[in-house]
């Protein structure tokens, strides 16, 4: 209990206020609901900024053996950050085991979708017969979860999150315990409201048939009641073959597809090649955060965003 006579020390030798935890959260939208919870407690670090893949990113030596002096390692889990909780439980981290929120009680986790219009990651190397182990580009697809990981995106799950981070918190801080609980009902609170905001705002769209990058959006579409129907890119969004791209016409032909929706971590190009000649129109969806302000507010205001962005190009 390294941590512990660390508190004991500075709190003898230096200021009597309460020590908060040192926390490290993976992604935008998991480091919003912890800093929620903690409140003027302190202040969650984050360690994967929005503007990379939530699915690819690699961790610097400097990263990993920070996540090891951590007193808390918050991550979603269930696959979303693969490289990272691989390190879970691992020697490189001091065998700290990172705390999945996607695996709290009450967060409901759907399965990943497949076949017809969803382009699935391991699909292509299928085809060509490839040995995956040996395969350097196809690491991720080695754990793919056989859940969608983007749980977030339901904000009772973000609710159910709040509450577990506030128990995890208070594990770790018990002097706190009363305001992390405190902050994270104040936290659900706000997100009932702001669901009954969004559902309203897409009542006139729920029907519009759309397309997404990829698929990352599914628990956003199950509480909203939305109408996907198909993406484009596996979560490594590699570059599309010229089969691939014949395959997305298609599929928006099929599907009479209002809207493709592009992402602002990837080149828009695809798109924009995508859907030329058709009468769909493009529009953005971020689902990770990637320009936003880390913080408290990142979470209503990444639902926000994707429900604005949702109307606009849909009823347009
Ligand atoms: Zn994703």
């Amino acid at each position: 209990m390294r941590f512990r006579s660390f508190l004991i020390a500075t709190a003898m030798f230096s200021t009597p206020a309460l020590a908060a935890p040192k926390v490290i959260v993976s992604v935008v939208p998991a480091h919003a609901i912890v800093s929620a919870v903690m409140g003027d407690t302190g202040k969650p670090e984050l360690l994967l900024s929005g503007k990379m893949s939530e699915h690819t990113a690699n961790f610097s030596p400097m990263q990993i053996s920070a996540l090891g002096k951590a007193d808390l390692v918050f991550v979603i889990g269930t696959g979303l950050e693969a490289k990272l909780t691989q390190l879970s439980g691992s020697e490189a981290v001091n065998g700290k085991a990172f705390f999945e929120l996607s695996k709290a009680d009450g967060v409901k986790t759907l399965p990943k979708r497949e076949g017809g219009a969803w382009e699935t990651h391991d699909h292509e190397a299928e085809e060509a017969g490839h040995d995956h182990d040996n395969d350097k580009d196809h690491d991720s697809e080695v754990m793919a979860p056989a859940f969608d990981p983007h749980s977030w995106l339901d904000p009772v799950n973000a609710a159910a999150m709040a509450r577990a981070a506030a128990k995890e918190l208070s594990k770790a801080d018990p002097d706190n315990a009363a305001t992390y609980a405190a902050n994270a009902e104040a936290f659900t609170a706000s997100l009932d409201a702001l669901s009954a905001e969004i559902t309203t705002e897409l009542a006139p769209v729920r029907d519009k048939p759309y397309v997404v990058f990829h698929d990352a959006y599914q628990y956003f579409e199950a509480r909203f009641g939305l109408k996907a129907v198909g993406s484009i890119s596996d979560a490594s969004a590699a570059s599309p073959s010229a089969r691939q791209l014949k395959e997305v016409r298609d599929k928006l032909a099929e599907t009479n597809a209002v809207c493709v929706f592009r992402e602002p971590q990837f080149d828009d190009n695809f798109v924009r090649v995508v859907i030329e000649g058709t009468k769909a129109k493009t529009g953005i969806l971020d689902g990770i955060g990637a320009d936003l302000e880390p913080g408290p507010a990142a979470y209503p205001a990444l639902l926000r965003n994707l429900a604005k962005n949702l109307k606009d190009c849909l009823g347009g």
